[in-house]
């Protein structure tokens, strides 16, 4: 038989209800995958029991002709999301062996559709990252390296992140597709870095209740798959009205797998001249300019758009972000939840549990947050970001106002860069990494990463597309044009078994 891990999640799905296979072979050939794939320290917590066990429940409703959309095809989960009776740590020393007596909403629609668990993937701490450098578990492997020249060994790159361990096993096939979160482009960013797909709907479109929140604003979940219309069927199984969580939305969900085969004729496409920063590479200008075309080629509109605050995005987001991150994570004290430091008074308790239980990014992260939030800077900074993010926002609606259907831009500044390469004397060389990402998380809306063409050393490049809110469909067909037209990336062969 052919080896089941290599098929998409819909030639899977097809694949089972046409009997060539079973769940528990498609299972059993995932759960190989990953045990094969320690090396790239994708996954934090592998569950193959209750993998067959879901498995052969599936199979069961196969059999009977109840098969869900997402029946028997195994997945895996960021390890932001709580799962009931499953450890579950937002990759931090502070949650310790935290195991939720509850299951998200967006994981619990996912087996309620007949998904498979293969286990918890790994991230930045709280998604507080990049690269996926900052986990208490230790960086995740890309399955991507930079070949070294004349004879000099590959060189390990990060998948990025934060939702590099999702990324980099989807990449690998070590899971049909898998979840993630996007704060400022944690689900874009890795999927760009790694030759994948990943969307981050609307803020509301998927409930935000038992995610571990990061910034409440700004946090969406979303897939990240090896095609557009993988990524179509997993956020129709993750989307939907959610009275748990006040800001999700009352809408349908539409049918966003039909949406992939809409096309673009008829579409205006906006292409926002301050994307095109100083500097910007060669390849990412050129890579950008093909897209363009290839929209174009397939009968879409192109047009010149301006959003003149983009260049405060970047500030403000780190200001926004951290502020309310520092808030969130009030709550691990040592006293609810995970670890604690015992000592001889209440506060000492908490400094003691908080300073051995969180990593230096979140620290770095509650001390700017505290601080922009204090009385007497809340004005000079918070306010200010706040008052930034309406305009930024001001500056989508006005473009899609004028009659724009989406906007084109590159979805990251760079390919993949080496582990250990970025941020470690300067935190704001990894934070530059968003600069494509954060606009679309203030203001809400709809982004895509396609993967679509390679660096001159054969790294995955990506493009983003940004939509109207809630209207991840027009997304999905003109995500489809860029991946007809740059065909299929061929993911790296498995060095690291
Ligand atoms: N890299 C950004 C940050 O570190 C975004 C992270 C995310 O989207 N979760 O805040």
């Amino acid at each position: 038989m052919t080896d089941l891990t290599r098929l998409t999640l819909a030639e899977a799905r097809d694949g089972l209800r046409a009997k060539r296979f079973s769940s528990e072979e498609l299972t059993r050939a995932h759960v190989a995958a990953v045990e094969g794939a320690r090396a790239l320290n994708a996954y934090v917590l592998e569950t193959p029991e209750r993998a067959l066990e879901m498995a052969r429940a599936s199979d069961a409703r196969l059999a009977r002709a109840e098969a869900g959309p997402l029946e028997g095809l195994p997945l895996g989960i960021k390890d932001l999301f709580c799962t009931e009776g499953v450890r579950t740590t937002a990759c931090s020393r502070i949650l310790g062996d935290f195991t939720p007596a509850y299951e998200s909403t967006v994981t619990s629609q996912l087996w309620r559709d007949g998904a498979v668990m293969l286990g918890k993937l790994n991230n930045d701490e709280f998604a507080m990252g990049s690269s996926n450098e900052t986990s208490c578990f230790g960086p995740v492997v890309s399955p991507w390296q930079r070949q070294g020249t004349e004879g000099a060994a590959a060189t390990q790159l990060v998948p990025g992140g934060s939702s590099g361990g999702s990324a980099a096993a989807v990449a690998a096939h070590l899971c049909l597709g898998a979840t993630a979160t996007d704060t400022g482009g944690s689900i874009r960013q890795p999927a760009a870095f790694t030759g994948t797909v990943g969307i981050k709907p609307t803020y509301g479109r998927c409930s935000r209740w038992g995610v571990v929140a990061f910034a409440s604003s700004l946090d969406q979940a979303g897939p990240i798959a090896r095609t557009v219309e993988d990524s179509a069927i997993l956020l129709r199984s993750m989307s939907g009205h959610d009275p748990k969580d006040t800001t999700s939305a009352d809408l349908p969900v539409p049918d966003f797998e039909a949406a992939c085969r809409r096309g673009v004729r008829g579409l205006t496409i906006g292409i926002p001249k301050e994307y095109r920063l100083d500097g910007m590479a060669a390849e990412i200008a050129a890579l950008w300019d093909q897209g363009t075309a290839w929209l174009r080629d397939a009968g879409a509109k192109v047009v010149e758009v301006s959003l003149p605050h983009t260049r405060y995005a970047l500030p403000a987001y780190y200001i926004v972000a951290p502020a309310e991150a520092s808030s969130n994570l009030a709550r691990y004290d040592g006293v609810r939840y995970g670890i604690r430091v015992p000592d001889r008074d209440i506060a000492r308790m908490y400094e003691g549990t908080r300073a051995a239980g969180f990593g230096r990014e979140v620290q770095r992260r509650i001390m700017i947050g505290t601080y922009v939030l204090s009385a007497g800077y809340y004005d000079a900074y918070y306010g200010r970001a706040q008052r930034i993010r309406t305009l930024i926002k001001r500056d989508f609606d006005e473009v899609y106002a004028a009659g724009v259907d989406a906007i084109l831009t590159p979805a990251t500044p760079s390919a993949a860069f080496g582990i250990g390469e970025k941020g470690s004397a300067d935190p704001v060389e990894m934070y530059l990494n968003d600069v494509f990402t954060v606009t679309v998380n203030m203001a809400g809306l709809p982004g895509i990463a396609v993967p679509a063409g390679f660096d001159k050393q054969g790294l995955p490049l990506g493009l983003q597309l940004i939509g109207r809110p809630f209207d991840e469909e027009t997304l999905f067909a003109a995500g489809q044009v860029i991946e007809d037209a740059a065909g299929r990336v061929r993911l790296p062969e498995p060095w690291w078994q």
